[in-house]
């Protein structure tokens, strides 16, 4: 006797339901994602109008006896605006990237402070800070640049911690790479299915980005083999669901997480 067949097991039908909830979770993020940037850009050229705008004699007041310097954008007494306006064009210039007034000659450690300030590049991507890593980037930063400490991680490494897709969306329209390794081997990938965070939003974001989830790290372990020893079943759900991912390969033995970490110099 034929037993009818019954719908889609229940599992099934909350897998799916999860895998729509991530789609609508991307395109959302997508859109915050470029939201944001417009607002740091805007701020960006903002900081220009008020330069840029020609010195025609025509004082945007605060009070009757003050204006605003058209070159600096600093309060000075009308009075003196001629004699200071004159000194402020000769001797201050404005950075032709973010806008700010600078001594000419501080322009060029402007410049090249920005470019290799690695910790606040680090501190913004974990935070999720997008106008500070446009403005780092737009200074010439590289957005693979690595860290100056013994795991040598690079800012998608910093932001595959937490939980900002908007944050991985914006450094991987930067250029950074989905892949790039740091100092043991570990990829973002690695880094997300090993956070506190799980974020399975950040893994399904990731994996869907070209991530791979069974490039190994120093201790041969794969993205796939630590989401199946951490046993999160939406996670792994995710990497079994991946096109990448042939059958047996990258499980590598099991070990702690926190094996990962370097030993500390003895
Ligand atoms: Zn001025
Ligand atoms: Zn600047």
């Amino acid at each position: 006797m034929m037993k009818s067949r019954a719908g889609p097991p229940l599992l099934e039908l909350l897998a799916a339901t999860d895998a729509l909830k991530l789609q609508v979770q991307e395109a959302q993020t997508t859109v915050e994602a470029l939201t944001r940037e417009n607002q740091a850009l805007t701020k960006r050229l903002g900081a220009f109008s008020a330069g840029n705008s020609a010195h025609d004699d025509t004082f945007v007041t605060t009070n009757a006896a003050a204006a605003i310097c058209d070159h600096c954008g600093t309060e000075v007494p009308k009075a003196n605006y001629q004699m200071h306006y004159a000194r402020c064009v000769r001797m201050n210039k404005r950075c032709e990237i973010c806008g700010q007034v600078l001594p000419t000659s501080d322009l060029p450690k402007h410049v090249a402070d920005l470019q290799s300030d690695t910790a606040t590049l680090l501190r913004a991507a974990e935070k999720g800070d997008i106008e500070t890593l446009d403005r780092l980037l737009a200074h010439g930063m590289d957005v693979k640049v690595q860290a100056e400490d013994p795991a040598r991680s690079a800012a998608l490494h910093a932001c595959a911690k937490g939980e900002s897709l908007c944050t991985v969306h914006f450094l991987l329209s930067r250029g950074a790479d989905v892949n790039q390794r740091n100092a043991f081997g570990e990829t973002a990938l690695h880094v997300a299915v090993a956070s506190k965070a799980r974020s399975a939003a950040m893994v399904s974001y990731l994996l869907n980005r070209g991530a791979d989830p069974l490039v190994t790290n120093s201790l041969g372990d794969s993205p796939y083999a630590l989401a199946m020893r951490h046993g999160d079943y939406t996670v792994t759900l995710l990497f079994t669901k991946s096109q990448t991912l042939p059958s047996g390969r990258g499980c590598a033995r099991p070990r702690s997480a926190s094996s990962l970490r370097p030993k500390p110099p003895s």
